[in-house]
């Protein structure tokens, strides 16, 4: 195996170097050569002799650990291997995505013809009791649409297919999933799934609406109002310069020291920097850096809990791992990351920051309540995700046709708009068919905590939170490398993925 180690130590090296460059781009504008880099990678991943050692020692190797880190290499090389064809494709399409990140990075919606920013965008939302302000908050984040069709998304949406045609994949969704570990199986009945959910959620929104809007209809600009008005303390208004001691003194309370760990923040909005929250784990145990775009509301710490998450996480792993820690699911990663982001309205998070009260209880209680009956509702934006790569697109037009298509079928509604609001959303371009990630991340973290409080006969985990954290890294964390998700997933709750636990309100 030293040879493998070796091999994979290079590809650990090569990585740190591309996240370096990706989070210099990514919070500066500046990009130092990562069309080069792409080429390095992809020099590294089709050499051959580093491939044939792989396969050599699959036959080889006894152990069943060594058995797992030739299984993790093996996915990873293995479509840099096929035909020349599938990496000159590769490189096209790293490099296309190079350039449309640039262009979601720089760009700046605008209402009334004003720039404004994302957080800006997400505090009308949130609080404005200008419906039409609010809509045309909302609608901003569709201007970007065809700036994206017209700089090339359509054509990296077909170099995707085409690659996964000439791979030998079903189609690109089936691809992706396969280097996740994961089947497509999974999805077959998630639409049905928010089909005979919508009544309930029908029923709860037409409660809020008479409560809070008396409207013909909710629309989506209307959520996070509603929202607010549930829980008007999300919106408090927060001294954001202490944010390190106030999560550290939180993270405290589960046994977990942040200053142990070299975590670098980089959190107010400026201008080329990208609008949303990131973690780059530049190198495991070594070097992790958070991205993320805040001002002063309490709310906005729920964004800075999940990317926290996403670092301590990443300083659990066992930074010698080099080959399993390869193989962490992406929806392990997500789901510790939510996981942190959930404590947002628990008292062992806010307490310190707004007080609490009776009423304060309560309103987290609702707001709880409201956003667990909506988690559901995330299959759509999944699903659309993915049907961009089974049904023919040739311009925009197509690619609105299926988002309505799928809007429709799913939520059974009728077009907020002519021109949806999609192409904001990065993951579409830089990250596709990785949506699940949150969702499934969020229903295993139910899970979790549902075997957890059964195992301790507690209500809340947030009686024990340090039993809690030490059952996270043991059971999740430690293994997470060592088994498929869905492995590890019946290893903890003694049965396969499903969405029954969604329906489970433990804390
Ligand atoms: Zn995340």
């Amino acid at each position: 195996m030293e040879k493998i180690y070796k091999i994979a130590e290079e590809a650990k090296n090569l990585n740190v170097k591309r996240m370096k460059l990706s989070w210099t781009k990514f919070t500066t504008g500046f990009d130092f050569g990562i069309e080069e880099a792409n080429k390095k990678n992809l020099e590294f991943y089709k050499d051959e002799k580093k491939y044939k050692e792989i396969i050599k020692m699959e036959d080889k190797v006894e152990d069943k650990m060594d058995k797992r880190r030739i299984e993790i290499l093996k996915n990873d090389f293995e479509p840099y291997h096929l035909s020349d064809k599938l990496n000159k494709i590769t490189l096209k399409i790293q490099n296309l995505t190079n350039k449309l990140s640039s262009v979601l990075n720089n760009f700046r919606f605008k209402i009334d013809g004003k720039e404004v920013t994302s957080v800006e965008i997400y505090d009308i939302l949130n609080s404005s009791d200008d419906r039409n302000l609010r809509k045309k908050a909302f609608l901003s984040r569709n201007q970007i649409n065809k700036k994206l069709v017209d700089e090339g998304f359509i054509d990296l949406v077909d170099l995707r297919k085409e690659f996964a045609e000439e791979f030998g994949a079903n189609d690109y969704v089936d691809y992706k999933l396969s280097r996740q570990e994961l089947s497509s199986e999974i999805f077959d009945n998630w639409e049905n799934e928010v089909r005979e959910a919508l009544p309930e959620i029908r029923k709860i929104n037409n409660k809020m609406n008479k409560k809070y809007l008396n409207v013909e209809e909710i629309k989506p600009w209307d959520m996070s109002y509603i929202s607010s008005q549930i829980a008007p303390k999300l919106n408090e208004k927060v001294e954001m310069s202490k944010y390190y001691e106030t999560i550290n003194k939180f993270m405290n309370k589960f046994g977990i020291n942040l200053d142990n760990y070299n975590i670098v923040y980089d959190i107010f909005p400026r201008k080329n920097k990208s609008e949303w929250g990131y973690n780059f784990p530049i190198e495991t145990g070594k070097d992790s850096r958070i991205l993320a775009n805040v001002k002063n509301k309490f709310n906005e710490y729920g964004v800075l809990l999940h990317e926290s998450g996403h670092g301590i996480h990443f300083y659990e792993l066992n930074p010698e791992e080099i080959i399993l820690n390869r193989g962490v699911s992406g929806i392990i990663s997500e789901g510790i990351a939510n996981l942190f982001g959930s404590f947002l309205t628990e008292p062992i998070f806010y307490k310190n920051i707004i007080g609490d009260s009776k009423k304060i209880r309560e309103q987290f209680a609702n707001i709880k309540n409201w956003r667990n009956i909506q988690t559901i509702l995330n299959i759509t934006g999944i699903l659309f995700d993915q049907k961009l790569y089974q049904n023919n697109i040739q311009d925009i037009n197509d690619i609105h046709d299926v988002y309505w298509n799928n809007y429709k079928s799913l939520l059974k509604k009728e077009p907020y708009a002519e021109n949806p609001v999609w192409g904001y959303r990065i993951h579409h371009t830089t990250h596709p068919i990785y949506l699940h990630n949150y969702f499934m991340g969020t229903v295993t973290n139910k899970m979790i905590k549902q075997v957890f409080c059964k195992k301790h006969n507690i209500e809340k985990i947030t009686e024990k939170p340090k039993e809690f954290w030490s059952f996270v890294k043991d059971n999740i964390i430690r293994p997470s490398g060592k088994y498929k998700y869905n492995e590890l997933f019946k290893r903890i709750s003694g049965e396969d993925f499903s969405l029954k636990y969604l329906k489970n309100d433990i804390d």
